[in-house]
């Protein structure tokens, strides 16, 4: 089921052999809630805890496929939710920082990571919308939530030619794609439109 699921995602247009092979090894089912298992090779999102969404495959893929991970890269990833994105980032064997602003979806998916053996850098519960000043810079940074505006900090946070992959907009999103280019420079490339659940900022 995750090679049918695998060759959708590809004939979707994902190229990346690499993403396609996390694709293939990443047990999807065992990040759905119960009753939704049966679904889980399925290309769609699916409800999970705290009122969030398990991101569709397809989206997951075109995401990481515009991170360009090479083994061992620094990656913020900003709403962990299910951990799906995660577990497919640790397969790309990346140093992965990951951040859920969910208390119910933090305590689960911890619990989750620990029994499985998935070992992210550092799992944090709090905002995003901040990144993680503290662990700053990072190689890549991955935002799995529909965020309103770029957050400013993020950009900080990026190496000089690191990439920040965020969906930008309120109802839909645009997938952005910027890269810092020097200390002072990004450049900005926009792709296909998305929808996800919203990137909420803590104002406090
Ligand atoms: N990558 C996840 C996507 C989950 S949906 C998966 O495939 O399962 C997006 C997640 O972003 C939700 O869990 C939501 O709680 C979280 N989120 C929203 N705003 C956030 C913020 N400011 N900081 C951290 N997480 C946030």
């Amino acid at each position: 089921m995750r090679n049918q699921l695998a060759d959708v995602v590809e004939a979707k247009g994902i190229k990346d052999k690499k993403v396609l092979q996390a694709i293939r090894s990443v047990p999807r089912h065992l990040f759905m809630d119960s009753g939704f298992e049966g679904h889980a090779y399925q290309d769609k999102a699916f409800p999970i805890a705290a009122d969030q969404t398990i991101s569709q495959p397809y989206t997951v893929a075109y995401q990481t496929e515009l991170l360009e991970v090479s083994q061992g890269d620094k990656i913020l990833e900003i709403g962990t939710g299910s951990g799906y994105q995660t577990a497919i980032l640790l397969q790309l064997k990346a140093r992965v920082y990951t951040i859920e602003r969910q208390l119910e979806l933090f305590k689960k998916t911890n619990l989750f990571f620990k029994k499985m053996g998935y070992r992210p850098k550092k799992f944090v519960f709090g905002d995003g919308y901040k990144g993680l000043p503290e662990e700053a810079p990072f190689d890549g940074i991955i935002v799995t939530a529909g965020a309103p505006e770029i957050p400013k900090a993020l950009l900080g946070q990026l190496k000089i030619g690191g990439k920040l992959i965020i969906p930008v907009g309120e109802e839909e999103q645009v997938m952005t794609r910027i890269q810092r280019k020097s200390e002072k420079e990004f450049s900005k490339e926009e792709f296909g439109s998305f929808r996800f659940v919203p990137l909420l900022e803590d104002k406090n």
